[in-house]
């Protein structure tokens, strides 16, 4: 029997819909690239914005005629849009047959077992040897939830309350994820770095994390400003495996939108630890993420934000256009920027990044870079894709012998954030 996923929403989704997965194949399924394939089809959702969430209700409606076409498949609706919306989607789309909210995910390994339990008699359950996801760069969840109270923010809502995994299990984790071909760790949370479990700290568990054989990089997504301490960013410089590319949110580079998204750092606290970064570790890339039209946001705010990504010297941003979140406080307040302005300056952030970046990645033509080799490319699946400590893309033409070695390139030209080998230098 076959399972195919749909992943919406972030990297801890793709970490969720991953350790799903794996639940699944212990019990003998196997994951298809082809839903015409499959018998469970399984829709990881995302709530953190209104655009994935529509998406993926949208893909939903349309696993009706899918589920039809062959007797006994099932539908699965997991992630924070189900924890949020479980009786409306129940009633909306009756033909679901589990629906897993975001606090629930542990215990989707017992739901799966009770829903395959279930399964006709019709079913080729085949108990195939699973296929292992022979993963590169792998992620790890560290804790789930978020003790913060960001106003623009649903993650508190539906994910709840801060819990971190014992140190040891997460440990157990690397060192399955590296028995199956990892060689990048990425440590995963919503403020990944409040990380503590009894007297660990979230630097002891990146030294931890490094110190398992096998383990040449380790990164982690998402850090908050504030728990970057100093013990962190000496961490990060002293032990070799930990990259030297860190993604730390600023969400906005204006004091006053920063105090009413209640993010307690303010712009220059921001600029001074991105100094102290630097000076920790010369040469390290600092990327971002950035929100544009969050109520209140004035022209001379939205250009605090346009002069704090030159200030910062961000590498990369992710930029988002507000998106009012039920019961969250940004949602009421009276002073909401016209989805026209929002998309106005949504365009022309992603402008100068695209002018900063392409700066930035035209220095590399004529250097050689180190990358870790991944995979094929995601964009031309003839091609190779691998990432240097910094986190940059290289595409080039190699072959799957590639795959997991730590290799020289050459580069030759560059594309959107993207940097292109050259062949020749692989011989
Ligand atoms: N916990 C991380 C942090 O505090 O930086 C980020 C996690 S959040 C799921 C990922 C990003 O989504 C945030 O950094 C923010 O930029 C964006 N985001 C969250 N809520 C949003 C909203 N209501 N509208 C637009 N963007 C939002
Ligand atoms: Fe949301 Fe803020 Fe928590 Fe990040 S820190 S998940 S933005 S509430």
């Amino acid at each position: 029997m076959k399972f195919y996923v749909r992943t919406y929403g972030c990297q801890m989704n793709v970490a969720d819909s991953n350790e799903m997965g794996r639940h699944l194949m212990a019990k003998g399924l196997i994951q298809t690239q082809d839903a015409d394939e499959a018998t469970i089809l399984l829709v990881n959702t995302c709530t953190v914005r209104q655009h994935a969430e529509d998406r993926a209700f949208s893909e939903i409606g349309r696993l009706k005629r899918w589920k039809t076409k062959q007797s006994g498949r099932k539908v699965v609706v997991t992630g924070c849009a189900a924890e949020r919306t479980k009786e409306y989607l129940e009633d909306r789309f009756p033909f679901i047959d589990l629906v897993v909210g975001a606090k629930s995910i542990e215990d989707f390994g017992e739901m799966a077992h009770r829903l395959l339990d279930k399964r006709s008699t019709d079913e080729d359950f085949d108990y195939a040897v699973p296929s292992t996801d022979e993963k590169i760069a792998s992620f790890v969840t560290v804790m789930r939830g978020c003790n913060y109270s960001c106003t623009y923010c649903i993650v508190p809502y539906v994910r709840g309350r801060e819990i971190y995994h014992p140190m040891e299990q997460v440990l157990g984790e690397v060192r399955d994820r590296v028995e199956e071909g990892a060689r990048e760790i990425t440590l995963l949370g919503q403020t990944v770095n409040s990380y503590r479990y009894s007297e660990h700290r979230f630097a002891d568990l990146l030294e931890a994390v490094a110190a398992v054989d096998g383990v040449e990089r380790v990164r982690f997504i998402s850090p908050h400003p504030y728990y970057m301490t100093d013990r962190v960013i000496e961490t990060m410089a002293v032990v070799p495996q930990v990259c030297d590319s860190l993604h730390l949110p600023v969400q906005s580079g204006s004091n006053a939108m920063l105090k009413a998204m209640m993010r307690n750092y303010t712009r220059e606290q921001y600029v001074s630890l991105a100094e102290k970064l630097r000076r920790a570790m010369p040469g390290m890339t600092l990327s971002t993420d950035i929100i544009v039209g969050f109520p209140g946001e004035t022209e001379d705010d939205f250009e605090q934000t346009v002069s704090l990504i030159r200030e910062a010297q961000f590498e990369n941003a992710f930029i988002f256009k507000y998106s009012p979140r039920k019961d969250t406080p940004a949602a009421t307040m009276s002073d909401q920027v016209p989805q026209k302005m929002k998309e106005e300056r949504n365009q022309r952030l992603l402008q100068l990044m695209n002018d900063i970046g392409s700066q930035k990645y035209n220095q590399f033509i004529g250097r050689q870079v180190q990358i870790l080799v991944e995979g094929p490319s995601k964009r031309n699946a003839a091609r190779m894709s691998g990432r240097t400590r910094c986190n940059k893309i290289v595409v080039f033409e190699g072959s799957d012998r590639h795959r997991g070695q730590v290799m020289d390139v050459k580069v030759t030209r560059v594309g959107s954030f993207t940097l292109y080998g050259d062949p020749a230098i692989l011989e």
